[in-house]
């Protein structure tokens, strides 16, 4: 059961448990079809990898169709374009371009490698995914509380990663470069790897990074990077990462002369020597002491920052005519379901739980035994998923008959 490579596998998922209609109005919008899904793109990777693109569909019945037969191993959800991507070669070219989509952003585990101490590349565990969960609590702050957005799904991507999909209209209707923006505006940490030495921070901190270093940042630096991760007890990497940030040079040097030739250390206790301020000459006046102990703290909080910032894949989010994967769709690698979830869920999410598609194969079969024939998602334990999806899916289409009805009346007024 769940063998991914018997196309019937797939085609019992597609056909009796992926929620077509919550799907059809989470992109739509509204109850009956609009171009924001008629001249919606989709694309399909078959079992053989051939990738079909620009397919699109009047209706989620015509769309449930194709996928059964097609059976794809997964699918990928584009713009609405200005005319429907299935006709779209017997357009005029300048007839043919990008309208809209939701503006989406996606958290991997990959960015978070060279801090991680507990799993190595495609391996993710309860422990390292902590640090996506901090990544989703501040990117969904920042996007409420900066941005104003409100309807903001995350999907599970099924291995290690992690996809928020934004479907306010005022996302919707975002332009490339708007969307470029938005990215420089929260893309301030470039990943450990390719750190520039430079300081993130510029001084004063932006409100925003304060309030995600408040909130959220500095804990974390002491529960997961020193507490759980651990991460400078024993990569000497680490440390001298650290230390090659703080600006008195003389101070940095001791302290990796200690940590280096010093018997094993926790991170804790290492990081307890880092933020100490380091001492000023005894001719020192107040002023230079003072500026010692500023500049030191400067580089401790941007460390901080550096370490627990979200780490987001910028090109998927600039280009409005990315495309990215369905909710609900069946990581291949893994059989797990990519399952929605709102942001007030993560820390008691565990991707460990997540069905997978042999799980839920399993348990219709069950039903199927007791004589139950046709049951469907309602009765298996991707349940509380669909009813997720299907109140976000409800609440996009409410707020959007709101503003159509108050387009309306405005353009009556004229
Ligand atoms: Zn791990």
């Amino acid at each position: 059961m769940g063998d991914l490579s018997n196309p019937m596998v797939m085609r019992t998922y597609y056909s009796r448990l992926l929620p077509w209609k919550a799907m059809f109005l989470w992109l739509n919008q509204s109850h009956a079809p609009t171009r924001q899904f008629t001249h919606r793109e989709f694309a399909f990777t078959l079992q053989n990898e051939a990738y079909l693109r620009y397919q699109s569909f009047a209706t989620a019945d015509d769309l449930k169709r194709e996928v059964l037969r097609l059976n794809p191993s997964r699918f990928e959800i584009g713009p609405m374009y200005s005319g429907r991507p299935k006709d779209r070669k017997a357009l005029m070219k300048s007839a043919f371009r990008p309208l809209t989509r939701e503006l989406v952003f996606d958290i991997d585990m990959t960015d978070y490698d060279s801090i991680r101490t507990c799993c190595k590349d495609k391996k993710m565990c309860k422990r390292c995914w902590r640090f996506i969960t901090v990544a989703v609590k501040v990117l969904d702050e920042i996007l409420r509380t900066d941005f104003g957005f409100v309807h903001i799904l995350w999907v599970y991507s099924g291995r290690r990663g992690i996809h928020a999909w934004i479907s306010d209209s005022a996302a919707l209707n975002l332009t490339d470069e708007q969307r470029s923006a938005i990215v420089r505006y929260i893309d301030i940490v470039k990943g450990y790897t390719a750190m520039d030495k430079r300081l993130t921070t510029i001084k004063p901190m932006h409100p925003s990074i304060k309030r995600a270093y408040d909130n959220s940042l500095k804990s974390a630096f002491s529960s997961v990077v020193l507490g759980d991760q651990d991460v400078f007890r024993t990569d000497p990497q680490q440390w001298e990462n650290v230390l090659s940030m703080l600006p008195d040079k003389e101070n940095a040097a001791s302290l990796l002369k200690q940590f280096s030739t010093g018997s094993d250390s926790s991170s804790i206790e290492r990081w307890k020597d880092v933020v100490k301020i380091p001492a000023s000459a005894p001719s020192a006046n107040a002023l230079t002491k003072s500026r010692i102990k500023d500049k030191h703290q400067e580089a401790i909080t941007d460390l901080i920052i550096q370490y627990t910032y979200p780490r987001i894949d910028t090109e998927v989010s600039r280009k409005l005519n990315h495309l990215l994967k369905a909710p609900f769709c069946i990581h291949p690698g893994t059989g797990k379901v990519c399952v929605p979830l709102l942001a007030s869920q993560i820390d008691a999410f565990d991707p460990d739980t997540v069905p997978t598609v042999g799980k839920l194969l399993l348990e219709l079969e069950q039903l199927s035994r007791r004589g139950d024939l046709q049951a469907d998602w309602g009765k298996t334990s991707l349940k509380p998923y669909v009813e997720l999806f299907e109140r976000h899916a409800e609440g996009v289409a409410r707020e959007r008959a709101r503003e159509v009805k108050a387009e309306k009346a405005q353009s009556m007024e004229f």
